[in-house]
C-alpha cells in the first residue's frame, strides 16, 4: 500500500488502532489504559522499521514492544514507508499536517512520536521544530540496527520516545529527537556517526534530558523559543541548493542553484566561514541574480562568522550567517524563511532568531 493511499484510509487506521490497543493491552495488562497518558505514533519506516522482509509497518512496529502498554496509550498511523533518504521536502509538510490534526483531534494527547530513519532525521525534526505550534512534544524516533538484528535498538528507543512524549516537562521544548537514551533538542542535534548506536549528539549544547529506568530526567529548562512558521497556504517550499567546500572547488553547487532557478544556496564553507576563489566568484554573481546565500560550514560544530562569510561581507555583500546550524539544517530554515520574505535584512533577522 502505498503512502498516500495508507493515508487516505485513515478510518481503516482507526479500525487497526482499536485492535492494536487491544494488542498492547492483553501483552501487559496491569496498567488502566484509562490512567495512562495518551501518545500518537506517527510512522514513516526508517531502519527502525526495517527487517529481512521489507520495512515493516507500524502496527507490527508497536507489538514488538508490549512494554509501551505500560508508558501510555498508544494510537497510530502509517504516513510514509520509506528509508528516509527518500524524504522529501514535500513530506515534511505532510508530517506537519498530520501533527496539527493529531493534536487538533485530541486535547487530551499528551504527545507525538514520530519514527523516521535516521538519515534525513535531523532535517525533519527541526522542520517540523520550526513550524510547532502546539506546546505538546513531538518526539522524532528511529533506530540504527534493523527490526530484527541482534542488539536492535528500535524498541528500546521506540519505549523511551513514547515516555518521552507521555512526559509533562516535555511541554514546550519543541521537537525533541529521542535516540539512545538520550533526548537532544532538534535545533541542536546531528547525526555524528555512520554507524553506532550512539548515533546522535548536539555538539553547541549536549543532550537537553536522559531516559533511565527510573524514569525522563530533563537537564535544562524549556528554552525560549522563536514563533513557529506559519504553514497556511504553503503547498510547496522554495528550491535551496548547498554547495560544499574542497580545496580547489569552482562553486559548481552556487552555479547550478542559479543556473536552475533555485531561490536560495547554502554553502558548507571551510571553518567559520571561509571559501576558494572559484565559490566567491559564484557566490558573487549568484547574488547580483538575487539568489539568497547562507554561510554555513562543512565542519558540523560551531558559529560561522560574519566577518568571514566568505571574504564577501568586506566587500559589503549580503550573505546571511548559519550561526550554529549545518548546510543540510540552514537549507531548512531557508526554505521556510523564504515563505515569507525574500527581503535580505528581514532573511538575516530570521537567521538571527533561529540558528
Ligand atoms: N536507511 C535508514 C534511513 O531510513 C538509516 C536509518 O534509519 O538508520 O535513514
Amino acid at each position: 500500500m502505498t503512502a498516500t493511499s495508507r493515508v487516505r484510509r485513515w478510518p481503516r487506521s482507526v479500525a487497526a488502532l482499536s485492535s492494536m490497543a487491544a494488542l498492547i493491552s492483553t501483552a501487559a495488562a496491569p496498567v488502566a489504559a484509562q490512567s495512562l497518558p495518551r501518545v500518537h505514533v506517527i510512522a514513516t519506516g526508517g531502519t527502525i522499521a526495517s527487517s529481512a522482509q521489507g520495512l515493516i509497518g507500524v502496527d507490527q512496529l508497536l507489538a514488538g514492544v508490549p512494554e509501551l502498554a505500560t508508558a501510555a496509550t498508544v494510537t497510530f498511523e502509517q504516513v510514509l514507508r520509506v528509508g528516509s533518504s527518500r524524504v522529501v521536502p514535500k513530506d515534511w509538510l505532510t508530517l506537519a499536517r498530520h501533527i496539527d490534526e493529531a493534536f487538533g483531534r485530541d486535547p487530551q494527547l499528551a504527545g507525538i512520536v514520530v519514527t523516521h530513519g535516521t538519515d534525513t532525521m535531523e532535517e525533519t525534526a527541526f522542520f517540523l521544530d520550526l513550524v510547532a505550534a502546539d506546546d505538546r512534544p513531538v518526539v522524532v524516533t528511529g533506530a540504527m540496527r534493523s527490526s530484527d538484528a541482534v542488539g536492535a535498538d528500535g524498541p528500546a528507543n521506540l519505549l523511551s520516545a513514547v515516555r518521552v512524549a507521555a512526559h509533562g516537562e516535555a511541554r514546550r521544548r519543541g521537537v525533541l529527537l529521542v535516540m539512545n537514551d538520550e533526548v537532544h533538542e532538534a535545533r541542536f542535534a546531528i547525526k555524528a556517526h555512520t554507524l553506532r548506536v550512539q548515533a546522535f549528539s548536539s555538539p553547541e549544547a549536549g543532550p537537553t534530558g536522559i531516559v533511565e529506568s527510573e524514569g525522563v530526567r530533563f537537564r535544562t529548562a524549556p528554552p525560549s523559543r522563536p514563533d513557529p512558521f506559519p504553514l497556511s497556504g504553503v503547498e510547496a517550499l522554495p528550491e535551496v541548493g548547498i554547495d560544499y567546500s574542497f580545496a580547489g572547488a569552482a562553486g559548481e553547487g552556487v552555479r547550478i542553484a542559479r543556473e536552475s532557478g533555485m531561490s536560495g544556496v547554502v554553502v558548507a564553507a571551510f571553518g567559520s566561514g571561509r571559501v576558494s576563489e572559484g565559490q566567491a566568484d559564484e557566490i558573487r554573481t549568484a547574488l547580483s541574480r538575487g539568489l539568497v546565500v547562507v554561510m554555513s560550514s562543512r565542519v558540523g560544530q560551531g558559529l560561522v562568522r560574519d566577518e568571514y562569510n566568505g571574504g564577501l561581507a568586506a566587500e559589503g555583500r549580503n550573505v546571511i550567517s548559519a550561526g550554529i546550524l549545518n548546510p543540510q539544517k540552514a537549507r531548512v530554515l531557508l526554505m521556510l524563511a523564504l515563505t515569507r520574505t525574500r527581503v535580505l535584512t528581514e532573511l538575516s533577522r530570521i537567521f538571527e532568531a533561529y540558528s
